[in-house]
């Protein structure tokens, strides 16, 4: 029997793992969870990929066979730089980080995303169906969409970026790519006007219709399942699947450290989650107070957390208040029409007793690099670093920590080398960017222009 999948607002049809993958969003505006956790196996495997697909089969089984999905998991890890995939590096007695960034984008999100790319084409061929992914990016998740489906013959993607917005090195990693299916975007407008972009081509019926449209956004179940993974590993590495580990997770969407709470909920003994922000504080204060509030993003050196609304956070919103998908609605459309929502004391109290959260701004977070690549010879990226600075206040004396490592600091180079006077060295697969020539359209911010460059570029 397959596992069945329900929607966080309760009212969609439920669905079984292939067409939650594909639907991304439920019909009824809300997000696809398991109807139960399946219980973690006690295999300890050798390798990340055996791991990867004893954790995630229970997931798909009944609708992908083991050895399709097994071999989908090898190929979307081979595309890493090292064995291990997600390495452990020592910071001192009790703090390790997980790097998670050796992937071919150099951050976290090409774990899930090499997989879901695999996923999707799968599944496409099975239906002899094809696709057309559309995306908007404000600097690192369009590259790691392309990387995902540069080799499929069912999937096009065209991203939009904001033109002279995103770091060179973003830039650069989304228009040197030379796949004939994968177009890379330079809009004349701010990433919001390309978000708003993407929303009204999803919102043109016809035009959503003739091309097929699809996303692979951070909402998609698929992409939290990839990440349940390397929390058992790091557990695994450390000799710790029956003791408790601490995880400290530099957050935007929540995406990441609610894979570690669904970790958590398979039997995976977690000590407690702690969510790290930037001055974007919203998680971190919803935590500490109960409530939250909205304010104005503000532009940070660890731009991929710049984010007010955690779209993840419904998914243990609802966990919270006991499964109703009504009550959930109604949290999250007074959140989204007055700025502000409350917990019940009960369900804060719930919510304290697995998490736990920081703030760490601009100013520290260099000071950290700094005194990281003083301590350790090391040298991490800003993201990291939020990371990092949370789990050193919030520790407790003998606790176990992994901070989880989210990008490679050749990506974000100008911080790094302010915070520590070192250029960080791209890594070998890379090295060369500087000299790749660039594709890119550059087109302005108006909706039927840019429809008609999808509708020109999408293959038959
Ligand atoms: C996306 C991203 C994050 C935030 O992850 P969420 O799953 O959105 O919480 C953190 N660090 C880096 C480098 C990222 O790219």
């Amino acid at each position: 029997m397959a596992l069945s999948y329900r929607s966080t607002r309760g009212t969609a049809a439920p669905l079984e793992f292939p067409d939650v993958l594909l639907a991304g969003l439920a019909t009824d505006g809300g997000l696809y969870l398991p109807d139960t956790w399946p219980t973690l196996s006690s295999a300890t495997p050798d390798t990340y990929v055996e791991l990867a697909a004893e954790v995630m089969f229970p997931f798909v089984e009944g609708t992908i066979t083991r050895s399709d999905f097994d071999s989908m998991i090898v190929d979307a890890y081979s595309t890493f730089g090292v064995p291990e995939v997600c390495p452990l590096v020592q910071l001192d007695e009790h703090h390790h980080l997980l790097e998670l960034f050796h992937g071919p984008t150099l951050a976290f999100k090409d774990i899930a995303l090499q997989l879901v790319g695999r996923l999707f084409d799968h599944e496409l061929t099975r239906r002899d169906a094809r696709v057309m992914i559309v995306g908007a990016t404000s600097g690192d998740t369009g590259s790691a969409a392309m990387e995902a489906v540069r080799s499929s013959d069912r999937a096009d993607i065209v991203v939009l970026y904001p033109a002279g917005r995103t770091s060179e090195v973003q830039r650069r990693q989304m228009t040197t790519l030379t796949d004939v299916n994968v177009h890379a975007v330079a809009l004349d407008g701010t990433f919001d006007d390309c978000q708003d972009l993407v929303k009204a081509m999803f919102a043109d019926e016809v035009f959503r219709s003739r091309n097929r449209l699809s996303a692979v956004n951070s909402i998609n179940w698929a992409r939290v399942m990839a990440q349940i993974v390397y929390y058992v590993w790091a557990a695994q590495l450390l000799g710790r699947r029956a003791t408790p580990t601490t995880f400290c997770v530099p957050t935007g969407n929540f995406g990441n450290v609610f894979a570690g709470h669904v970790a958590n909920s398979m039997g995976l003994p977690v000590g407690r989650l702690m969510v790290a922000s930037n001055s974007n504080d919203i998680l971190s204060r919803l935590i500490e107070t109960g409530e939250m509030v909205a304010s104005e993003v503000v532009p940070t050196l660890s731009p991929s957390m710049d984010i007010q609304i955690s779209s993840n956070l419904e998914r243990l919103l609802v966990e919270l208040l006991d499964g109703n998908g009504a009550a959930t609605a109604e949290f999250l459309t007074t959140f989204r029409s007055t700025g502000r929502a409350a917990l019940t004391a009960d369900q804060h109290l719930r919510l304290r007793a697995d998490f736990t959260g920081d703030r760490i701004d601009d100013a520290r977070t260099l000071e950290i690099m700094a005194e990281v690549h003083e301590t350790h010879g090391l040298l991490v990226d800003p993201h990291t670093a939020v990371g990092i600075g949370v789990a050193q206040r919030l520790r407790r004396p003998g606790e176990t920590i992994v901070s989880l490592a989210t990008a490679h600091p050749a990506k974000f180079p100008d911080a790094v080398s302010k915070a520590t006077g070192v250029e960080p060295e791209l890594p070998g697969h890379l090295a060369d960017l500087f000299d790749r020539p660039e594709r890119f359209e550059s087109l302005p911010d108006d909706l039927t222009t840019v429809e008609d460059y999808v509708d020109s570029v999408r293959r038959s």
